[in-house]
């Protein structure tokens, strides 16, 4: 069955075809192909297409596909079972590992995703500071929960409106919305709402509408005003969390938040989220404090044993350095052929993260991202696919790189990236 036949099964049955709505590839246009094995740094599609995958199934995947030491810890875990619902070994390591990488973690709970992390998150800071209002970012993605899904106001101090249906009016008045790197506008929020702001979340280095990083000293400038506030600050590390530094942003910038979340890395290509920080504020959890939050599947043993092989693995094998040097090289020969070809681009990139913005002005928030060319990108994005490389299908994502793209794969992948810019 190819990739096409099994599109059309499944778009009989599944919404769009997909279970994640950016995986339909609406944004570059065509159809997506389907992944029956991947290996290091390589998807094999249902057609017998071999692709250099620089999705790396969305950030988790810094070890490469497959990889053989994740793949037996889960075969070890499988032979005892598979969910026991109880307390079990593994989350034990697991949390000891967490609070030994991330410096700002005392205490911390395991859930199922990145969603149930943020969402959980919020509903701590909410309960510990009892306040209902939250400060987001525009461009940040902390999931789809409700409070969450809005990113868009008409001005600085507008109250958010949900960017999709079904999230209630009254619940998006609680979400006030404000433009990344404007000190301004968020001395503004707290100046609208005095005393109502549990918390600030925020991807420290913003990575969900292409890769944006925060001006000098804004991150701990939102540190003092929360101090000052008596407000949460939520760094929101799902996909920073591991992939820049064994302590993520927060290591690299030297800035403590009170409260983490963390998935993708964190399970090795399982189902994980976690968040955590201060235990002050962690032990308002149930069963020892107020605020509710659960799981059936939490702490699932193959999943925490996945996740425990790739924190190890980046403890044993400290990759960062290694990383860096093949993000640059990306990142120089996209550069390099943006301006052969007199094509005005940005190509922000840290670590293992990359993306490429077909913008001549500088990006410094989600507006002035939206002004990228997402037509040309489309163009730029079939062409790298039809040449074997394969980028995330939208102009508004970030590009992953992993230990297994060292050597051909990285030196080939640029080599096809630079040929698209030359054709666009
Ligand atoms: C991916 C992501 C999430 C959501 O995680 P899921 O596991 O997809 O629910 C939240 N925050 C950030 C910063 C992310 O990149």
């Amino acid at each position: 069955m190819n990739s096409q036949q099994l599109f059309e099964r499944a778009q009989q049955l599944i919404p769009g075809g997909v279970n994640s709505p950016v995986r339909a590839f609406r944004s570059v246009g065509g159809a997506p192909f389907f992944v029956k094995r991947a290996q290091g740094a390589t998807l094999v599609t249902a057609d017998d297409r071999e692709l250099i995958d620089f999705v790396c199934t969305w950030g988790p995947a810094i070890h490469g596909h497959n990889n053989p030491v994740v793949k037996a810890a889960i075969a070890k875990a499988l032979e005892c079972g598979t969910s026991f619902g109880t307390p079990n070994p593994y989350e034990v390591e697991m949390a000891e590992l967490i609070v030994r990488f991330v410096p700002s973690i005392q205490k911390v709970r395991m859930c199922n995703s990145g969603t149930e992390a943020t969402m959980s998150a919020i509903r701590l800071a909410r309960g510990f500071t009892r306040r209902d209002k939250i400060i987001k970012f525009s461009g940040c993605y902390h999931g789809h929960s409700d409070s969450l899904l809005i990113k868009a106001g008409s001005g600085a101090l507008t109250h958010g409106n949900p960017d999709s249906a079904g999230v209630p009016a009254s619940f998006a008045r609680e979400t006030v919305v404000v433009p990344f790197n404007d000190r301004a506008a968020v001395e503004a929020a707290f100046d609208a709402n005095p005393g109502q702001i549990a918390c600030i979340i925020l991807e420290p280095y913003p990575a969900n509408v292409g890769l944006i990083l925060p001006e000098a000293g804004f991150l701990k400038f939102l540190r003092e005003l929360c101090t000052r506030q008596g407000a949460v600050l939520i760094f929101d590390e799902v996909m920073t969390g591991f992939r820049l530094a064994k302590g993520g942003v927060q290591e690299l910038e030297g800035i403590t938040p009170d409260l983490t979340t963390l998935g993708k890395i964190i399970g090795g290509g399982l189902p994980v989220g976690a968040f955590g920080g201060r235990a002050e504020i962690m032990d308002h959890l149930a069963p020892l404090g107020p605020v509710y939050q659960a799981g059936t599947l939490s702490g699932n043993p193959l999943a925490m044993a996945a996740g425990i092989a790739a924190l190890r693995l980046l403890e044993t094998e400290n990759p960062y350095a290694r990383l860096d040097t093949l993000g640059r090289q990306v990142r120089d020969t996209l550069a390099a052929a943006c301006k052969a070809k007199g094509l005005g681009a940005q190509t922000p990139q840290v670590g293992s993260m990359f993306s490429l913005f077909l913008n001549p002005a500088p990006v410094r928030d989600f507006a002035t991202a939206l002004q990228s060319d997402a037509k040309l990108f489309g163009r730029f994005f079939h062409l790298c696919l039809e040449g074997g490389v394969y980028l995330p299908p939208s102009a508004f994502e970030t590009c992953f790189i992993s230990t297994a793209h060292e050597g051909a794969a990285i030196d080939r992948a640029c080599e096809v990236m630079a040929g698209a810019i030359a054709k666009l």
